[in-house]
């Protein structure tokens, strides 16, 4: 891996900055410099750089972990220890459906010297959207994509069914031979790729057809997901092994799926806690009241207390999201807007009149007032 670098100086954004601001970078970023858009020099690794950064900052325990210690300890960068989503590469049944946006992400290994090492897999990317619904209580679904896989004809060798790969015997199996050049300051032995196997190590007599002796097809894979109840927009899940065959016999690449979240129309979410507005009339607020307020789990009663004022919140224990790392739900926050009655009948202007008489009020009115307003000009 590079040198850890500061995360937040990666994506160019501030300690303080929001998961949005965070997620914007990282999508700006992870563009400018995805390896298939880009071909520069050093933009391989930066994208590299880019999505270990959004890996820590992405989530939230690593990311206090990162501002408490300053580092992530031993689990730094990709394929670290399954820190904080611990269930997370389950798998269950399910069917599919959304609108994906299906990207390639970067290549496994270096451009390593020796060839025929073995290589992991490029890792691939997944955006998957959620409903709000859905983020918060999971949903089991299915995926599929097209991705480099070993060859099942002859199970990644290259070689014709029943036949092998021989161990080329010009480079023993290296790849690499050893060149003496002539140079001005003498003999110069050199270390170039083997020009019988080119690099490969091996010498396919027959190759298999399916693959044309190169091991690897592109197939459609399907993956069955179990998105656990909880997540937020910008989340990543990784599926170990999902990705992209690896070379001379290297593991697949991961694939990761990043969740993006649809707002509700009725409500705010911050991680567990959900957010909701309800307007009471003036009288419920003085009076109290009993009243059903939705909920993302259904509709619940609550009591308003006499006397509320506007802005109040009240709070529904949990009644929010379920906690992705931890037992039980968030809780629902209701703030009551007390609406101020408008359009009044003959009626109920007299009530409010005399309920201002009886409260020992002196309330003029708006009509009054513009009586006031005449009487004043004609002076
Ligand atoms: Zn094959
Ligand atoms: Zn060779």
């Amino acid at each position: 891996m590079a040198e850890n670098r500061d995360p937040y100086e990666v994506l160019g954004v501030s300690k303080d900055a929001s998961a949005a601001e965070i997620k914007k970078a990282y999508r700006k970023l992870s563009k400018k410099y995805h390896p298939d858009l880009n071909k520069e020099p050093g933009a391989e690794e930066k994208f590299k750089e880019v999505n270990e950064a959004y890996e820590i900052l992405s989530d939230p325990q690593k990311k206090a972990q990162y501002d408490q210690y300053g580092s992530m300890g031993g689990q730094q960068g990709f394929g670290g220890g399954a820190g904080g989503f611990g269930g997370f590469n389950d798998f269950g049944g399910g069917a599919g459906g959304f609108e994906d946006i299906f990207s390639s992400f970067f290549g496994g290994g270096s451009s390593s010297r020796s060839r025929n090492a073995p290589r992991q897999g490029r890792d691939l990317q997944y955006e998957m959207t959620l409903t709000f619904e859905e983020a918060i209580f999971g949903k089991k679904t299915s995926i599929e994509y097209t991705r480099n896989a070993l060859c099942k004809t002859c199970d990644g060798s290259g070689a014709k069914k029943g036949t092998s790969a021989d161990t080329c015997s010009k480079c023993n199996g290296t790849g690499v031979i050893q060149v003496a050049r002539q140079t001005p300051l003498g003999r110069v032995m050199t270390q170039q790729e083997c020009d019988v196997c080119h690099g490969k190590g091996k010498i396919i007599k027959e190759k298999c057809a399916t693959c044309n002796g190169e091991g690897i097809t592109r197939e459609k894979h399907k993956v069955e997901v179990n998105i656990p109840a909880g997540v937020e927009d910008g989340n990543q899940m990784r599926l170990q092994g999902q990705g992209e065959a690896g070379q001379n016999g290297g593991p697949y690449g991961d694939l990761y799926i990043v969740f993006n979240v649809k707002q509700s129309k009725t409500f705010k979410r911050e991680g567990p806690e959900i957010y909701f507005s309800l307007p009471i009339s003036f009288v419920q607020a003085t009076l109290g009241d009993e009243v059903m307020v939705k909920t993302v789990h259904g509709d619940v009663k609550m009591k308003i207390p006499a006397g509320t004022q506007t802005g109040t919140t009240f709070r529904l224990r949990g009644k929010g999201a379920p906690k992705l790392r931890s037992d039980g739900n968030g809780d629902q926050h209701v703030t009551v807007k007390v609406q101020t009655p408008k359009n009044l009948n003959q009626k109920q202007r007299e009530a409010l009149k005399s309920f201002a008489e009886a409260s020992g009020e002196k309330v003029t009115g708006e009509e009054s007032f513009f009586e006031k307003l005449k009487k004043r000009k004609k002076r």
